[in-house]
């Protein structure tokens, strides 16, 4: 199984998202393992953005994304990465398909509601930015058997 960084964004916390959300991945069938509340610091949001660094909306996303408390989490299930990028739609809300959360929520692209990790590695790299191996739950969902086949 595969995991993924998934973020809810100050503005998803904002305009009461969080369970939307959580709700959403929740019942596509992924595995919630780790979940915390937090309000980024700068060296935080520079480390989850680093490749972002000098671009000019860097700033501002900087800023934004530190301006509010964050719903962090891990999401477990098969090719995590690729079905939650999927379910949360492109990164510029008007263009993101209706139905998905960005195409249902959001208009400016610095007003997404959500960050999930775009890749296997950016997860594993997301992933150690936010939550310790031991904080992550380990657990069976009897469920899984009418998910998987
Ligand atoms: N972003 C922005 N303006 C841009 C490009 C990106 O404000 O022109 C913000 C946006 O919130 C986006 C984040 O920077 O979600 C990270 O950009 P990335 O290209 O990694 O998009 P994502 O992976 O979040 O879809």
């Amino acid at each position: 199984m595969e995991r993924t960084f998934v973020m809810v964004k100050p503005d998803g916390v904002q305009r009461g998202l969080i369970a939307e959300i959580i709700g959403r991945l929740e019942k596509k069938g992924y595995k919630l393992i780790g979940l915390k509340m937090l309000t980024l610091t700068p060296e935080t949001a520079a480390l989850h953005y680093a490749e972002h660094a000098g671009k000019p909306f860097y700033p501002g996303l900087i800023s934004f994304i530190t301006s509010g408390p964050v719903v962090a989490m891990v999401w477990e299930g098969k090719n995590a990465v690729k079905g939650v990028r999927t379910l949360m739609g492109i990164t510029n809300p008007t263009e993101a398909i209706p139905g998905s959360i960005r195409g249902d929520y959001g208009i400016d692209m610095g007003r997404n509601v959500v960050h999930g990790s775009d890749s296997p590695v950016s997860a594993q790299r997301e992933i150690a930015i936010y939550f310790k191996e031991e904080e992550l739950v380990d657990y069976q969902r009897d469920m899984d058997k009418w998910i998987y086949e």
